[in-house]
């Protein structure tokens, strides 16, 4: 690698060019990195408050909402758990959580940070939380405030239905609350048919954006609930009530903290592509990409861990003798892929292959097949 004169102890940065096929981040099309390398603005100049209002509009569409308050949190997706949870949770409160992974035990911790109860649906590993034990929940627990699902939980490929408990859980007079980090953009998020309370998800998964910024968006029953809480917001940074006056357009334009106005060129252009292919043709590219690669792998005796599995998250058992790291290092090594290997009770037993966004090609499905078949066969 070429050095800096006089710099001997740092090579030039020069990142290969990887096929991303893991659980995140995934590819970035050219025309997202050109938008990220645009001029900064300053994040009060009325021209990058033009954009992005257009952000959250475009944000609006994605998330198939008329949401007003909807816009990307100044970090990764993990933020808009944060978000969300500090925002609607307050000390004392009860809440359900339903917990079949990593992301859903987050869910959890994160809300118990917050200072609640949090009565958890437990589902093995790979499985769903079902309508009835949804149903049990909040039968259990009708103090409940909120319940949260995740409806991709990218350790396991399961892929959570919404529209069931959506019902059952409003039915009981509480919120729902969505992770939708793994499916936007990849999968139909359809916020308010599904009647959405909270949601977040994040930019460098089916947005194929880089990663830093976490899309929200809030129905008028949630911010009812924040509007009703009797104690602040624990968090500074993620205080929606002091967020709110910047992103929803009131006029009221004040310095919060600075936007990372760059993140938010390339997220505009992510989304802009998303729309120009159409949110329906890209679902429909996701699902056929699924089989490729699903009819691929079983045909070389490789075998899927969820009944219900994601498109976008294909997570599959590794076969009896094959190791684990020594076919990912090939991958990476002859032929720069990257897949995800397996958490907890999951690790060295699972490989998690992501189909997300621009990553989602033929060309990469075929290729990872061939690469994995000679990768397992050496
Ligand atoms: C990736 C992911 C997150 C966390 O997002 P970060 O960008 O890593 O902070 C949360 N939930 C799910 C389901 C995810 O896949």
């Amino acid at each position: 690698m070429a050095r800096l004169a006089g710099m001997s102890d740092f090579t030039q940065l020069d990142p290969a060019e990887r096929i991303l096929m893991g659980p995140g981040p995934s590819t970035v099309p050219a025309r997202v990195l050109r938008a990220l390398g645009s001029p900064t603005l300053g994040h009060l100049d009325p021209q990058y408050i033009g954009i992005m209002d257009e952000t959250c509009a475009l944000l609006r569409r994605v998330f198939e909402t008329e949401n007003a308050l909807t816009f990307p949190v100044s970090a990764t997706g993990m933020a808009g758990m944060e978000t969300i949870a500090s925002n609607l949770v307050e000390a004392g409160d009860e809440v359900i959580v339903g917990v079949n992974g990593v992301f859903g035990a987050r869910m959890k911790d994160v809300m118990e940070r917050c200072g609640a109860t949090v009565h958890a649906i437990e589902a093995p590993w790979g499985e769903i939380i079902s309508d009835d034990a949804v149903a049990e929940a909040v039968q259990a627990h009708p103090k409940a405030k909120l319940a949260g699902v995740v409806h991709a939980e990218t350790s396991t490929g399961a892929h959570q239905p919404l529209e069931g408990i959506s019902q059952i859980v409003h039915d009981a007079g509480m919120l729902l609350v969505v992770d939708a980090v793994t499916s936007l953009g990849g999968h139909p998020v359809r916020v308010d048919e599904w009647r959405i309370d909270a949601i977040y998800s994040g930019t460098q998964k089916c947005l194929s954006c880089p990663p830093g910024l976490s899309p929200v968006s809030f129905s008028e029953a949630a911010m009812e609930v924040m509007d009703r809480r009797r104690t602040k917001v624990q968090s500074w940074y993620f205080d929606v009530s002091m967020l709110r006056d910047y992103y929803s357009g009131s006029g009221k334009r004040a310095y919060h903290h600075t936007a990372p106005v760059n993140m938010v060129y390339a997220l505009r252009e992510a989304l802009v592509i998303a729309l120009e292919e159409g949110l329906e043709a890209r679902f429909e590219r996701h699902r056929q990409m699924h089989h490729r690669l699903r009819d691929g792998l079983e045909g070389m005796g490789i075998t899927y861990i969820p009944e219900q599995s994601l498109h976008t998250l294909n997570c599959v058992r590794i076969p009896e003798g094959v190791d684990d790291a020594t076919v990912r290092g090939r991958l990476l090594g002859d032929y720069s892929i990257e897949i995800g290997a397996g958490l907890g009770p999951f690790a060295g037993k699972a490989w998690r292959i992501g189909l997300m966004g621009h990553s989602a090609t033929v060309r990469n499905v075929d290729l990872l097949l061939a690469a994995l078949r000679e990768a397992m066969g050496r």
